[in-house]
């Protein structure tokens, strides 16, 4: 029972832990025990949650507005001569 109880840093850690990737099932379980007895790690799950969904809708809605905003003017230079030397690779493929 005792690998059960985790600490409230662990809790904290294993919560935001969850949000990226699947934890074990005994992991889950004792996050859940610990969630139901502790205030502190529930309000924090929750606020790593709302906090999540505010960035994940921010991130796609900018996206929708400018694909490349987040590009520097060097990035693109770089991927602009990158699909240029496709369309070369592309030209000699075509002549053989
Ligand atoms: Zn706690």
């Amino acid at each position: 029972m005792k690998h059960w109880m985790f600490s409230c840093k662990e809790v904290t850690q294993m919560v935001s832990e969850s949000m990226d990737r699947d934890l074990p099932r005994y992991q889950r379980i004792g996050i859940w025990i610990h969630l139901m007895m502790c205030k502190f790690c529930s309000r924090y799950r929750q606020q790593l949650m709302s906090l999540r969904k505010v960035l994940r809708s921010q991130a796609l809605h900018d996206e929708n507005n400018e694909p490349h905003a987040k590009l520097s003017p060097e990035a693109r230079e770089r991927i602009k001569k990158s699909l240029q030397r496709n369309d070369l690779e592309t030209e000699t493929t075509k002549d053989l």
